[in-house]
């Protein structure tokens, strides 16, 4: 037999073969089955997708002499002539090669006359779009009336073109570009057939290249079995299509969001000097920029299309970065490849860009410098500060391509950070220490048991009179007794924010002075929320409604002259030369 090439080789025969597609088999499969068959068709798509064989394969489904059925014998006179592309009942009209004026009015002469073998007369009308408006409307006519035994199918990538009043008497089926996993699948399955080795990266490289063809990936395979023989590797993928690894955009993005930017211009370099094409490097890193921001809103969106190896990385890449600064940096890169387009040296505009988004990350938002200040008045560390997180590196099995920068061993340093965020750390450090956080715990002789409720009530009246302004918070707290030299206080699981904000450094240090001031001890405060705590409504003897508004003015007015007084506060206002107002 003589060659052929894969991809009529292995074009699918039956709706089951189909890759990809299942959302348009399912239907059509219910149709025929259930005999109810429209007059017309229109599958849409992307170039080689199928869409093209779908329309075959219908057409054998109507024609078989078995049929209408959903699995057509393959191997009556019609299945074999429609496989063959010479049935006289089957005509392929290409509307991209000859405009099909001469066609679509022979269609129209021959339209009424019956069948000869078949069931039905077929027409395949492949870029239905590319038609002049002349066999259009030629067509148009038998479409508005067409014989029983007539079927059309129209096929294009570009449904927008075809005119409305084809659309709208066509049963529209939209084919989806595939996803690269099921092409690289189908790769492995040509060439366990063919007995060629195909290395899964090598497969799903590939399948990457094709950007959901499979007509293309199917090419592609044919020319590097042409090329290499029976053992297909990743590199030589690379070699002949002139891609780049999944692999180093992978690293290239995980030095990007590190901060490693001798890193990541080394790797930049490496590429330029193998050769790579700088505007195709850019459009994968954009890409690959893009899945993270899709992976990372939307998880199982990008699932079908990933490298299994690389998931691990997209996962804590994900996990390092803020979407607004994700969007940031596909902005920077896009407007950059934009630049590079028409610049003489584009390796010179991809540094740039790569050290200029390597400093945006470095830089601290607006919205984290909000979030960390707020943190900072809840006497937490701060949490979203850019280089806080540290990323697991990409897994070892991955990173071989990029061995020399990804070598064992070698740490992944965070993001140095920058110098709001230190200046920030500094000042909740200087508070951590000073808070004792040593507690004893356990019975202890000279520690003998108190009554810690008499002990705290005492304390509650103080703190109303000092700090009147976190009374609001002590009031959610509930006395669970005493533990050794520990003092436990205990918040319903609803009152997270009262007991973080009681818990800051300042707070505890006051309530632990005012414990020993008043019990003579040194205490050391223990705050837990509990669910299902009950608090009671705290005894508060201006709160009597004899006392009435005055009291109540007083009472607001002692708060603010409090608020006024709290030492952090004042630096504030020393700081922004402020003032408050009621
Ligand atoms: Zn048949």
């Amino acid at each position: 037999m003589s060659y052929q090439v894969f991809a009529r080789k292995y074009r699918p025969q039956t709706f089951d073969e189909l890759v990809g597609q299942a959302h348009v088999t399912r239907t059509l499969k219910n149709a025929v089955e259930q005999n109810r068959l429209a007059h017309a068709y229109l599958f849409v798509g992307p170039r080689g997708i199928g869409k093209t064989s779908t329309a075959r394969i219908l057409a054998k489904a109507l024609n078989c002499i078995h049929g209408p059925t959903v699995s057509p014998c393959g191997v009556c006179d019609s299945c074999k002539e429609i496989a063959g592309g010479n049935s006289l009942d089957v005509l392929e009209i290409d509307g991209a090669s000859n405009n099909g004026v001469e066609q679509v009015r022979e269609l129209r002469d021959n339209v009424r006359y019956a069948p000869s073998k078949g069931h039905f007369k077929i027409y395949i009308i492949d870029e239905v779009h590319m038609l002049t408006s002349a066999a259009f409307n030629a067509l148009l006519k038998t479409l508005e009336e067409p014989p029983a035994h007539v079927k059309f199918i129209f096929a294009t990538t570009e449904p927008q073109k075809v005119l409305p009043t084809i659309l709208s008497r066509c049963q529209r089926f939209d084919l989806h570009r595939i996803p690269a996993n099921l092409i690289a699948d189908h790769l492995q399955y040509i060439a366990r057939n063919e007995k060629v080795t195909l290395e899964p990266a090598a497969a799903h490289a590939i399948a990457k290249g094709a950007d959901g063809g499979l007509r293309d990936a199917e090419s592609m395979l044919d020319q590097l079995v042409a090329f290499c023989g029976e053992r297909i590797a990743e590199e030589d993928v690379l070699s002949v299509f002139g891609f780049t690894s999944e692999q180093m955009v992978a690293s290239f993005t995980d030095s990007i969001l590190r901060g490693a930017t001798a890193e990541a211009l080394n790797l930049l370099h490496k590429e330029a000097e193998n050769g790579k094409d700088m505007m195709k490097l850019m459009s994968d890193l954009i890409a690959y920029l893009r899945d993270l921001l899709v992976f990372k809103v939307k998880p199982d969106a990008v699932a079908e299309d990933l490298n299994p190896e690389l998931q691990q990385a997209l996962v804590s890449q994900a996990g390092a970065i803020e979407t607004d600064r994700l969007l940031e940096l596909i902005d920077q890169f896009a407007s950059a490849e934009g630049r590079m387009k028409w610049a003489p040296n584009k390796r010179l505009h991809f540094e740039v860009a790569v050290i200029k988004a390597i400093q945006t990350l470095e830089q601290v938002t607006l919205n984290e410098v909000i979030e960390n200040l707020s943190a900072l008045r809840d006497g937490k560390a701060p949490q979203t500060l850019p280089g806080k997180t540290v990323m697991t590196p990409v897994s070892p099995a991955a990173a071989r391509v990029n061995e020399p920068i990804h070598a064992p061993g070698a740490s992944q340093k965070p993001l140095s950070k920058a110098p709001a965020a230190r200046a920030i750390e500094k000042a909740i450090a200087h508070e951590t220490t000073a808070a004792p956080s040593a507690s004893t715990g356990g019975s202890d002789p000279a520690w003998p048991p108190i009554d810690a409720e008499a002990l705290w009530q005492k304390a509650v009246d103080q703190i109303r009179a000092r700090r009147p302004f976190i009374k609001g918070w002590i009031d959610s707290a509930k006395v669970l007794g005493q533990e050794g030299r520990s003092f436990l206080l205990g918040f319903p699981a609803e009152q997270k924010t009262a007991m973080d904000s009681i818990a800051t450094p300042r707070n505890r240090e006051f309530l632990e002075s005012l414990l020993k001031e008043i019990s003579g001890r040194d205490w050391t405060l223990k705050f837990s929320l509990k669910e299902g705590l009950k608090v009671e409504a705290p005894k508060h003897d201006e709160e009597r409604p004899s006392d009435g508004a005055p009291a109540k003015a007083d009472k607001k007015n002692e708060a603010a002259m409090a608020f006024k007084d709290d030492p952090l506060i004042r630096e504030a206002l020393e700081i922004f030369k402020g003032e408050i107002k009621p």
